[in-house]
């Protein structure tokens, strides 16, 4: 007996797999996490060996491989390193109304950027080295997205 498969086309079918799944945020997480949702506070670690603060925080430096033993608390306002302004609307992937960003943040008192979202700015505002802060979520619940967006600096900085 043949492969059936041998006088048939092929029918492919595209789809999406969700899997949903759960995991320990680890000791360095789970402070962190902890930290943004009980007090809206930016934690980072610092590398006992080389000093540099990083944001977000790690256990070991993954320039030097020492310990960060050193926990510290930054501003919740930063510096935009680098963005990008989303205009295309996706509804699985859009997490606020458009147009918004995505940008890399490095907080003050940080040597390293993270990636979030941008929010609140005027078309053709945005630009690299420009003063961004944090706007929090009123009901947070230890995850990265207890911080709603970056938007550009209100105030003087
Ligand atoms: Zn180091």
């Amino acid at each position: 007996m043949g492969d059936w498969r041998e006088d048939q086309e092929l029918v492919v079918m595209e789809g999406r797999i969700k899997v949903p799944y759960r995991w320990f945020a680890g000791e360095v997480g789970t402070r962190y996490f902890e930290s943004l949702r009980d007090e809206r506070k930016f934690l980072g670690t610092k590398c006992g060996a080389c000093g540099k603060v990083y944001h977000i925080p790690r256990r070991n430096c993954p320039d030097c491989f020492a310990e960060c033993s050193e926990w510290v608390e930054l501003g919740s306002a930063g510096t935009l390193e680098t963005y990008t302004v989303v205009r295309r609307q996706h509804p699985q992937l859009a997490p606020l109304p458009l147009p918004y960003g995505y940008g890399v943040i490095r907080l003050d008192g940080a040597d390293t950027g993270f990636l979030h979202l941008l929010y609140e700015f005027e078309e053709g505002g945005l630009a690299t080295g420009m003063r961004v802060e944090a706007v929090f979520a009123d009901e947070r619940e230890g995850r990265i997205l207890d911080v709603r967006y970056f938007r550009p600096t209100k105030g003087v900085s």
